[in-house]
């Protein structure tokens, strides 16, 4: 369950979503929620895309995902290319999926503690792909950043 290649081709999945919304000039976060080892859904960041404050990379993966009932949330798995954000920590606690595999959490260190607090699995595979995602997009673009991660 826990094997770090299967994290890493799953992870594979969110970053190419963050790529994509790198590429349509967004902020470089995506996510896939994966059920039964298929990904059931991708998501990225939309914040410029849509002029978004709440479709990041995981809330935009449970909105494409649409509306699923509980027993296949408590399967899933939610893959994030970036340590989630309190409003994400809270998404995936409110529909009680299980597990979380993360790709970094060096450029921002989220609710990962709080996950793990109430029960989630939590993974980080520390990806140097992940971490050059968001380097990169910091250093071009931080207000950009700031404003996504409420501070000025
Ligand atoms: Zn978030």
């Amino acid at each position: 369950m826990t094997d770090i290649s299967t994290d890493t081709a799953l992870l594979a999945h969110a970053i190419e979503a963050a790529r994509e919304g790198r590429a349509t000039g967004g902020i470089p976060i995506g996510a896939a929620l994966v059920v039964d080892g298929e990904v059931l859904a991708v998501g990225f960041n939309k914040r410029v895309q849509r002029d978004s404050p709440i479709l990041h990379g995981e809330t935009d993966c449970l909105a494409n995902a649409g509306r699923l009932p509980a027993s296949v949330y408590a399967r899933a798995t939610m893959v994030t290319t970036l340590s989630p954000c309190d409003m994400c920590t809270g998404a995936i606690l409110l529909y009680g999926i299980p597990r979380v595999i993360i790709g970094e959490n060096r450029t921002f260190y989220g609710g990962e503690d709080y996950l793990r607090e109430r029960g989630v699995e939590v993974t980080v595979v520390d990806s140097e792909e992940c971490v050059e995602l968001m380097t990169e997009f910091i250093a071009a673009e931080p207000e950009l950043w700031n404003e996504d991660i409420g501070e000025e």
